[in-house]
């Protein structure tokens, strides 16, 4: 117990500046450098091992090192200090969402030593900390995205609906980590990339890490941003594109819901797909209706029931307007607003009676669904008019076939979904839009691809992220082995992950 008053931010600064703390925690106006562990020991030296595959050395006191620098009104300068370097790979994969799962599965499988770094507790992004439980543009994909709906099979994980493979995203994690550590991926979760570094030649050198391991360094031959946002690339100092031209607007957010408790046969006019097959109107028109009837106007105007098997459901049926998805106050608004409506929905429902009458809500994502963050300049950048003329590359890598898809921006919302500008025709991807243009050493994976506004709201879906990560995984391995850069890598050697 003290009897000292806590300070705010100017007198705390004011103190430090003045070298007030002396001794112990605080000495000669900045935060010492004093290295403890719980019991206040001496940590014992810096542990030799030399940089070796996936070798982990330093001490796992780290997070005992106080952090050392200067604290002013405004900001507060870090000192420079040391910071260990926890692998060396040949393929380093930062995120691990549909793009960053296929992108090291196939760098492991094409026999890179491969890392994938994940800030979430399961791999799968939007597939599985998302919850959305609904996979499009995947049935024309050959590599991983086929075989990953035959093994979904063969668990009994799911069923095709219409254009959409629809699956539990709870078994859904066991099986893509299982498939990660057959290949003999490294794993890290939670765990944030927060920097990168390159050398002198604008190649990238390393990736710098934060978890409860503290600050970390992985170093690679080849990095693959997968983290949806862009964010590895942003950090490397890659130049990007962001929202609708002019406005920089993304499209809104989504959280998703599972609920359970009713019967598919009962809630047939509510669901998508079902409300057309079995000639009961259509499921969006009439569980909007629904819901206006048990008093909840949803934020989104085209609110849907997945049925993932009779009796439980994937609910998505709110939109956050104007979010930015590199803003943390404004992802955890979203978040809790998001949250807060969902329950709202499903505990109006239930109040309703009728089919509801059992209805409980099993879970939201953890992670809030977002369509869209930084667009990273590439080498090529896929336009409006590859989707108007049905562009094929020499060097496609894959064929997206789902067509323009823009959720509403305006909170207003007349529409859901904005009207197409155009009519699309299926476009292949070509691997030059997966290689960054300003950095060496990186390539792209998944919605972070460099695009256009209207070509992005297309190709974003997650069949296109798989076979995405599947190429950029095979070019990095190749450029490994070959000691070329991942740009450098003709497409002949890429063996069989050409456009379907
Ligand atoms: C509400 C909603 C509905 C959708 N509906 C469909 C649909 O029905 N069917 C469909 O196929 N697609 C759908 N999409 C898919 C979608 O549009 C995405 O484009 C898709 O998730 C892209 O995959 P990705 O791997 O690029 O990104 P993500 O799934 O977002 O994965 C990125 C991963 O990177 C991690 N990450 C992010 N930053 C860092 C960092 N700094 N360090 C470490 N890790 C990091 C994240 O935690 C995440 O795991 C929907 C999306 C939303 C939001």
């Amino acid at each position: 117990m003290t009897n000292e008053q806590p300070l705010d931010r100017r007198q705390f600064a004011k103190r430090l500046a003045g070298g007030a703390f002396a001794g112990g925690a605080f000495a000669g106006g900045a935060f010492a450098q004093e290295k403890v562990n719980p019991q206040n020991r001496p940590l014992p030296p810096r542990a030799t091992a030399s940089k070796a595959d996936g070798a982990v050395f330093g001490t796992n006191d780290r997070m005992h090192v106080r952090t050392s620098g200067t604290l002013g009104d405004d900001w507060f300068t870090e000192d420079a200090r040391e910071i260990p370097v926890v692998g060396d790979y040949d393929v380093i994969v930062c995120g691990a969402g549909p793009a960053g799962f296929a992108a090291a599965l196939a760098a492991a499988r094409s026999g890179a030593r491969t890392a994938l770094l994940e800030v979430h507790g399961c791999v799968g992004g939007v597939w599985t900390a998302g919850m959305l439980s609904w996979i499009l543009d995947a049935f024309n994909k050959r590599g991983i995205m086929a075989e990953l709906l035959e093994r979904l099979e063969a668990q009994d994980n799911g069923r095709r609906v219409q254009s959409a493979w629809v699956y539990h995203p709870e078994p859904m994690k066991l099986l893509l980590e299982d498939m990660l550590v057959e290949a003999g991926v490294r794993i890290r979760l939670f765990t944030r990339v927060v920097g990168a570094v390159a050398d002198g030649k604008n190649r990238l050198a390393a990736v710098l890490t934060e978890s409860k391991s503290g600050r970390e360094v992985w170093t690679a031959k080849n990095f693959i941003d997968a983290t949806g946002d862009g964010d590895l690339a942003a950090q490397a100092g890659c130049g990007f594109d962001f929202g609708r031209p002019g406005d920089w607007i993304t499209q809104p957010m989504s959280l998703m819901a599972l609920f359970h408790g009713v019967r598919t046969d009962d809630i047939a006019p509510f669901v998508n797909h079902l409300a057309e097959a079995r000639d009961l109107g259509r499921g969006k028109v009439n569980f909007l209706a629904e819901l206006r009837s048990a008093g909840i106007d949803p934020s989104y105007g085209g609110p849907s029931i997945f049925e993932i098997h009779d009796g439980l459901y994937a609910m998505m049926a709110n939109h956050q307007y104007n979010v930015s998805a590199i803003d943390a106050d404004d992802m955890t608004r979203a978040t809790l607003e998001a949250r807060r409506e969902n329950h709202a929905m499903i505990q109006a429902l239930r109040k309703k009676g009728g089919p509801w009458k059992g209805l409980e809500i099993l879970a939201t994502g953890e992670q809030i669904g977002t369509r869209e963050g930084r667009r990273i300049h590439g080498r090529y950048s896929v336009t409006d008019e590859d989707l108007k003329n049905g562009a094929r590359f020499d060097d496609g890598i894959c064929n997206v076939r789902f067509g323009i898809d823009v959720h509403s921006t305006d909170p207003g919302q007349t529409k859901a979904i904005e009207s197409k500008p155009f009519k699309s025709k299926p476009y292949d991807i070509p691997l030059r839009a997966l290689m960054a243009k300003d950095v060496d050493g990186l390539v792209l994976a998944g919605r972070c691809i460099s695009g256009g506004f209207i070509a992005h709201s297309s190709y974003r879906v997650t069949g296109n992220s798989v076979a995405m990560g599947e190429a950029a995984g095979v070019a990095c391995a190749v450029a490994a082995r070959e000691g070329v850069l991942p740009h450098e890598v003709p497409f002949s050697e890429l063996g069989a992950i050409a456009a379907g």
